[in-house]
């Protein structure tokens, strides 16, 4: 008879299922089964979850899954995914807010500008979730995630919450280090400037339109799949390495901005790595530099496929 696993019996009120398509939950449209995929209700709901979790079950956070590629050999362990439970925002002050994690960076840049704030309004076209913003200093147009916090609230994987300043975190370009490991994100308190009515509303108008100018978002894609390297920029490398429209079975080097990778005919996880290991070849043989994946790729490689990547 089979050992009864940890997680049954366990009285959740959120959305709990097995072996879950991870391509579901991902911007790119791709990806294997998560084992166990979490949808916390409220903070309570994780608590419970995480006190019964064993100490060797994988966690992974995932907020609107717009910056992962899941391998398709699948997830071990658990993705807890943060849309519902941590979805408060409140104003706090003149300057302030308190934003949950699960917030899309779109719904901070709308109340920041709606209240005549400013600084917010390069998250506008970012696609992601308040919490992933953190994980990743999320930025665009000269503005960067971690300018905007002042501190922010997260949980460890005993179920211990704790604020902790800005101050307490190592930020660089597309990198954000914690002083613990296993501790996430569950909000932030960010701080704007005051400015003149109407003018963020006015300049998220512009950055809107300048995105779907220049970047092909009618695709599945995770956004720039490279960071861009010191005094270069990721897109013209891979242009210049001639691989702009280079194709993977359904996956391809977009043809309006080389650093998109899009999934435009039902492409695997094994297509767009594979097409991520051609470029980053082609890149390096061009020019000599190895470009760095901005994307985060995650979880195993079907019986087969290509190698796990080199930090
Ligand atoms: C069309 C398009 C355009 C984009 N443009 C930009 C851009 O201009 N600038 C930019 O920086 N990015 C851009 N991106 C990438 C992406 O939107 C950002 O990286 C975003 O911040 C990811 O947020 P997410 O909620 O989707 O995170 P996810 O993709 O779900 O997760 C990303 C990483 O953060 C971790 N994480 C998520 N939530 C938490 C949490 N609460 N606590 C701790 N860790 C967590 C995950 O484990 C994972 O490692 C773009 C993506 C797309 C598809």
């Amino acid at each position: 008879m089979n050992a009864r696993a940890w997680y049954e019996g366990l009285t959740l009120r959120g959305t709990f299922l097995e072996r879950e398509p991870m391509g579901r939950h991902c911007s790119w449209r791709a990806g294997g089964p998560a084992e166990r995929y979490f949808e916390p209700a409220d903070p309570e709901d994780l608590a419970v979850y995480l006190a019964h979790a064993p100490a060797d079950e994988p966690i992974t956070w995932l907020g609107l899954g717009s910056n992962v590629l899941v391998r398709d050999g699948g997830l071990p362990g658990t993705v807890i995914a943060t849309a519902r439970a941590f979805g408060a925002l409140e104003r706090i002050g003149a300057l302030e807010f308190e934003i949950g994690a699960g917030v899309s960076c779109a719904k901070v840049a709308k109340a920041a500008a709606k209240a005549g704030l400013h600084g917010g309004e390069f998250l506008a076209g970012i696609p992601g979730s308040l919490g992933g913003a953190l994980a990743m200093n999320a930025g665009a147009f000269g503005g960067e995630t971690w300018r905007l916090v002042s501190a922010v609230a997260t949980i460890d994987r005993a179920g211990v919450r704790r604020r902790r300043a800005a101050a307490e975190y190592r930020i660089a370009y597309r990198s954000v280090t914690g002083p613990a490991a296993e501790e996430w994100f569950t909000g932030a308190r960010l701080h704007f400037e005051a400015g003149a009515d109407g003018a963020a509303q006015e300049r998220i108008r512009a950055l809107l339109a300048q995105r779907a100018a220049t970047q092909p978002l009618g695709l599945p894609s995770c956004g720039s799949v490279f960071k861009n390297p010191p005094g270069d920029f990721a897109g013209r490398l891979i242009e210049a390495a001639g691989m702009k429209g280079a194709r993977c079975g359904g996956c391809s080097v977009s043809a309006k901005h080389a650093n998109f990778i899009v999934n435009d005919a039902n492409g695997t996880a094994t297509d767009i790595e594979t097409l991520i290991e051609r470029v980053r070849a082609a890149v390096f043989a061009q020019s000599g530099i190895r470009l760095e994946s901005e994307a985060r790729i995650l979880g195993r490689p079907p019986a087969g496929g290509p190698r796990e990547e080199k930090p």
